[in-house]
């Protein structure tokens, strides 16, 4: 091992290697403090040569690595298991903006450029990169596509996926791919960027990429509004898309006790109105255009709402700061939940027409078994995608709440894939759902998963113990 780190030493220099345990250790727990791991080291490499350089002597040496970004992963996959066997590999020093065609509407940048680096870059150029999660500030773009991440604009833009035309990968081997196209059309064959995306480290470490950028958005309309119940939600979002159309750019829900969470642990925090609303949608219109009107549209939506029942009552954002505190309400659950203390997270999507359906009865069947069981239900109704997670009954100790998990997760699971649903709708599975989602995908579809892993990491060494169980290759379902 004493050569292996001296290679990693004279490829990334010593100030990058990593070994003394309270050096490591932040790299070794993930952002919930719920996946403790172990490494030799943690190497953090500047370039895509020294990345290379990196995985092909870990390969050599027969050692597995654990590629990490912003480490604000909600499913332990950039986590190294606990045997101590593994690298870390820290991206966060590949964080050049490499080049803008502005008339191509595309960005390239370092896989290790946070979000929010990328985002502002894009906005310099006039341009809107419109991936945007509460996390943006620390997470990384090589993480955001590893995972496919999801948030608060998918319903116009799409998830991760659908904002990348190209990617630079370092191969388990270390050989590099250069994928760096700017095209939006490309028929040669496999789009092989796509197995990249979403594979959670397990098939190679993204090192650049080549994204989308979109106009940018000079009219805007934010509204808190109240509505009676998630049936009505949904509808409303029927009225908003049939008059807005692709003006709809936000659609969140928030159930009451997300935002009891909200307004007890984030000082800055203001509810609205005078109470908390059982059940309020975050909406917002965004267009291109200048002074356009969207508030007026906005008002008119909702006063039809109202007539229908669908609406209880709305306040409009009037300045951009009004708007940002509706956001804040928004975006601050996931730290008001971490702050409360443990909770076990479902991030599920079904059709967004059986939200209501799911909401019902998921909520029934865990408290038929589970009195006191709070219930903190939020997240991005508008393209289906709901995070119910369950916090502990004030009454019950931790260890008893987590020995419900299985519990709890089977009732959930087994509820979203009866309506057609998906049990990680955007944080993907690393260790967290990795032995779960055997339950519910078909043997077919585990073996091609298989077939792909093998194809790219015969020797298993990339994020090991990750996303796929690769020992068990019976599993699934028929
Ligand atoms: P990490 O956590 O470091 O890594 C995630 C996974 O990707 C790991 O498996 C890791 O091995 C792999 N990986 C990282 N970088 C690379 C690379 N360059 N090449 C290959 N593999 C790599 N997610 C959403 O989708 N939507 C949300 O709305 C959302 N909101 C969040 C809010 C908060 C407050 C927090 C803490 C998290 C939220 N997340 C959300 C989850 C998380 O921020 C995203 O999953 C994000 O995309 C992870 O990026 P990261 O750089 O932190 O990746």
């Amino acid at each position: 091992m004493n050569e292996l780190l001296a290679a990693l030493v004279r490829t990334a220099g010593a100030d990058h290697v990593l070994t003394a345990p309270e050096d490591m250790a932040p790299f070794l727990t993930d952002w919930r403090g719920r996946y403790h791991g172990a490494a030799l080291a943690v190497v953090k490499p500047s370039t895509t040569a020294q990345v290379a350089e990196v995985v092909s002597a870990c390969a050599q040496a027969g050692v597995p690595i654990v590629p990490q970004g912003g480490n604000t992963g909600l499913c332990g996959g950039a986590t190294p298991l606990a045997d101590g066997r593994a690298v870390v590999l820290g991206l966060s020093r590949l964080d050049r903006i490499r080049a803008l065609d502005a008339d191509n509407d595309t960005l390239c940048v370092d896989a290790g450029c946070t979000l929010a680096a990328v985002q502002q870059a894009a906005a310099a150029a006039g341009r809107l990169f419109p991936l945007a999660l509460a996390s943006e500030g620390s997470c990384l773009i090589g993480g955001n596509l590893s995972t496919n991440a999801g948030g608060v604009q998918v319903l116009r833009y799409g998830n991760a996926r659908e904002l990348v035309l190209g990617l630079e990968v370092v191969l388990p081997d270390g050989r590099v791919w250069n994928g760096l196209r700017g095209l939006r059309k490309d028929n040669t064959g496999y789009d092989l960027k796509q197995l990249f995306i979403g594979a959670e480290g397990t098939l190679g470490v993204i090192t650049a990429a080549v994204l989308k950028l979109f106009p940018a958005i000079r009219s805007r309309a934010t509204a808190w509004v109240a509505v009676p119940d998630p049936r009505a939600a949904v509808r409303l979002l029927g009225l908003l898309r049939g008059d807005c159309g692709e003006r709809v750019s936000a659609f969140e829900i928030v159930g009451r006790s997300a935002l009891e969470l909200v307004l007890k642990h984030i000082p800055s925090a203001r509810n609205p109105f005078s109470q908390p609303a059982r059940w309020a949608v975050l909406v917002e219109l965004s267009d291109a255009a200048a002074d356009i009107g969207l508030e007026t549209m906005l008002q008119d939506v909702l006063s039809l709402a109202a007539e229908q029942g669908l609406v209880e009552d709305a306040v409009i954002a009037a300045s951009l700061a009004q708007a940002q505190a509706l956001w804040t309400l928004r975006e601050s659950i996931s730290e008001a939940q971490r702050i409360e203390g443990l909770s076990i997270k479902h991030d599920i999507a079904v059709p967004v027409s059986r939200i209501p359906e799911f909401l019902e009865r998921a909520g029934a069947a865990l408290r038929a078994v589970w009195p006191g069981v709070r219930i903190v239900a939020f997240g991005h109704i508008g393209d289906g995608n709901l995070h119910f997670n369950l916090s502990r009954p004030a009454a019950e100790d931790n260890a008893v709440f987590i020995e419900r998990t299985p519990e709890a997760n089977r009732i959930v699971h087994d509820l979203v894939a009866t309506l057609g649903g998906s049990i990680s709708a955007e944080h993907g599975l690393g260790q967290l759902k990795r032995d779960e989602i055997l339950r519910y995908k078909s043997v077919v579809e585990l073996d091609m998963m298989r077939a792909i892993k093998q194809a790219f990491d015969p020797r298993g060494l990339m994020n090991p113990g990750k996303l796929l169980d690769t020992e068990r290759p019976g599993a699934g379902t028929d």
